[in-house]
């Protein structure tokens, strides 16, 4: 299904203005929302899952407005909130069967059927009986996303889902994901781990301070540091020198001193040489230059 956001603006009781005249679609497959806490991804979310109205703008599913019509597009879509706990003592089928229940699977045998279907595809079958709040981070965060799952929604909203996971765990969460993405699905993965985008999704937004900043396929995003990644070969006294002035991404002791990895608008005076940008690179220059550039313009 495709979504449209025209316009949007969140804006709390408080004042604060977590969301500022957003437009973006996304088509189908993997898209990530990615940049800082505080970006405004979750609040985006929650307007997208029509848990929240915004002060203006609209979001359409397949053209059809989801505040208009929150009851029946609900059903088309799947969330896995940031702050998903398990609040309960039971085992992990009976914390799926009840959320079967609560979506409305009435029939128990065939419940039973598509909690284990669910189980099977996120890898728990065999923590089945385990205590839900027992269970590993990682394997929480699973049974958080076959929760997201029931109903077979056609959007599956997932808010920073690897956080706090070691990088198995992390990795085979975001295969889930790609995995369920084959299945004419979209989903939107919010996050600020830059890997989870570049290894996943074939669209992405940038977001900060509330903003959309680009939004573009990966690719797209590592372009804008083409010409700004530099390998330095300082001496111990440069290094000292530069720390501060430039965004280090990593250093290496060498035989004159240190090779360092620096993201810069440019460099001059020193050994230098370009390198290839990766996401990385990309989301350092474009959150450190870019974004302050163009508010420096306004
Ligand atoms: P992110 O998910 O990218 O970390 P959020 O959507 O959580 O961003 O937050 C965006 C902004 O909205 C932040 O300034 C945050 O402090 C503010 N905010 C989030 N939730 C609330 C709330 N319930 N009440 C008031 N302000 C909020």
């Amino acid at each position: 299904m495709k979504i449209e956001i025209n316009g949007l603006d969140v804006i709390y009781k408080n004042g604060n203005h977590a969301v500022k005249d957003m437009t973006l679609n996304i088509e189908e497959g993997m898209f990530g929302l990615l940049g800082p806490n505080g970006a405004g991804k979750s609040s985006l979310m929650k307007i997208l899952v029509a848990l929240m109205k915004p002060a203006s703008g609209e979001v359409l599913i397949d053209g059809r407005n989801i505040q208009k019509e929150r009851k029946k597009l609900r059903t088309y879509l799947g969330y896995l909130p940031q702050d998903f706990r398990f609040f309960t003592r039971l085992k992990t089928w009976e914390f799926l069967d009840y959320a079967g229940s609560l979506a409305g699977i009435r029939n128990k045998k065939q419940r039973i059927q598509v909690v284990d279907e669910l189980l099977d595809r996120v890898g728990l079958l065999e923590a089945r009986d385990r205590k839900a709040n027992k269970l590993s981070g990682g394997m929480k965060r699973r049974l958080g996303i076959a929760q997201a799952l029931i109903g077979d929604p056609k959007i599956i909203v997932v808010d920073e889902p690897t956080t706090g996971l070691d990088p198995d765990e992390r990795i085979r969460f975001r295969n889930i994901l790609s995995d369920l993405s084959q299945n004419e699905v979209t989903i939107i993965l919010s996050t600020h781990i830059v890997g989870d985008i570049s290894s996943t999704c074939q669209n992405m937004a940038l977001l900060n301070k509330g903003e959309m900043v680009l939004s573009g396929s990966p690719a797209d995003l590592v372009k804008q540091a083409e010409g700004h990644v530099f390998n330095l070969r300082l001496t111990q006294e440069e290094y000292d020198r530069i720390k501060d002035d430039f965004h280090v991404i990593s250093s290496i002791p060498s035989d004159v001193g240190w090779d360092a990895q620096v993201v810069a608008k440019e460099v001059s005076g020193f050994d230098s040489q370009l390198i290839e940008p990766n996401m990385e690179h990309a989301y350092v220059y474009y959150m450190e230059h870019k974004i302050n550039d163009v508010s420096i313009n306004i």
